[in-house]
């Protein structure tokens, strides 16, 4: 039988998280963390290590799909600073959570939610908004802002003591830093500003695969996440940056991508693919070598000396071509800005605003 629970918590691995789910512990509640994970949040290999370090129970929890699919077809309350969620966001992981709770026995579900905290996720109104989408309104527990809220069905029974909740309020860490030091927890995680779809450098990755791929996957996503990303048109290009991107590349190249490798030089790794089902010309192939080619200084410094074309390898369905290139870069084939999506972005919380 699986182990039972008193309650589910959200669990970002930030503080806050961390203090909401040790002050239900010190009430004497088993908790469960949740730690949702997706292309743009989560970090699985992290868990080993809060769980010795904060003495936590915690299960990563993979929502990936339907993240990617809320993202991509116009979250009901909008974005924030960037590509961001947040509320539905919040929305989405309070309803995964509740749809557990049945299967670990839990009551209650928590999170470290702060009022006042964040401009868009942690203001009353959106708080309530959350709670009532997600329809949590009577199983959320905020323990470190409940003195704000009134009081849950838990806290009227007498199963969670009202007394022992918090009334933080705003943006402050003060009276967060002394609770972690009530609990002994001495390595105190930096205050994040959010997930990758908070960061400029990111959203202008993702809004192209928004824009471009027709019902984009979480695969496209993690994709986006590595080296640069070249767009020309519904071809897209992944040019791995450093050996980690190369390794991490490989785990989402699909059958229908075309795999380009420099020959007999060091190669970044390279996955082209076409958004539109397509196969993908020869004459764009032909750039996207050079292309790749003018990445390795190996392979310039090879074409320059020898004056000969710098040979690569193409895979694709199976097949292995070579074709060869002279180093060069095409400007057709380039990275978007950030400053090019801002006026789309802003036109899209206009149209939802309205
Ligand atoms: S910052 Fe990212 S993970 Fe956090 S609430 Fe916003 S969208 Fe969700």
């Amino acid at each position: 039988m699986m182990k039972q629970y008193d309650a589910l918590a959200l669990f970002s691995g930030g503080l806050d998280s961390i203090l909401a789910a040790r002050l239900m512990m010190e009430q004497g509640k088993k908790i469960l963390c949740l730690h949702f994970t997706s292309p743009f949040f989560g970090d699985n290999a992290a868990v080993p290590f809060w769980e010795r370090k904060y003495g936590l129970e915690i299960l990563p929890v993979d929502i990936s799909d339907e993240y990617c699919q809320m993202l991509c077809s116009n979250p009901a309350n909008g974005f924030g600073s960037a590509l961001n969620p947040c509320v539905d966001c919040k929305i989405i992981m309070m309803k995964k959570a509740k749809a557990l709770m049945a299967e670990y026995g839990a009551k209650f579900l928590i999170s470290g939610e702060v009022l006042g905290q964040r401009p868009m996720s942690q203001r009353r109104d959106t708080l309530n908004v959350i709670r009532r989408d997600a329809e949590v309104r009577d199983i959320l527990l905020r323990p470190l802002s409940a003195l704000h809220m009134e009081a849950l069905p838990v806290e009227l029974s007498g199963e969670v003591d009202r007394e022992k909740l918090l009334g933080l309020y705003g943006r402050g860490r003060k009276e967060q830093l002394s609770l972690a030091k009530r609990f002994n927890i001495v390595d105190i995680p930096t205050a994040g500003g959010g997930c990758k779809l908070t960061e400029k450098e990111n959203a202008r990755r993702y809004y192209e695969v928004m824009q471009k791929v027709r019902k984009p996957s979480a695969n496209d996503f993690f994709l986006a996440n590595h080296g640069r990303q070249l767009w020309n048109g519904n071809i897209w290009v992944s040019i791995g940056r450093k050996q980690a991107d190369n390794e991490q590349m490989r785990q989402y190249q699909k059958e229908s991508d075309y795999i380009l490798r420099i020959e007999h030089f060091p190669s970044p790794y390279c996955i082209v693919r076409q958004t539109e089902n397509k196969p993908v010309p020869a004459e764009e192939l032909q750039l996207i070598g050079s292309i790749l080619a003018s990445y390795s200084n190996k392979a310039c410094a090879f074409f320059t000396e020898k004056k000969e074309p710098v040979s690569i390898k193409i895979e694709h369905n199976g097949n292995l071509e070579r074709i060869g290139v002279e180093p060069k870069r095409y400007e057709q084939y380039r990275e978007l800005r950030f400053e090019e999506i801002k006026d789309a972005l802003q036109q899209l919380k206009k149209n939802m605003a309205e």
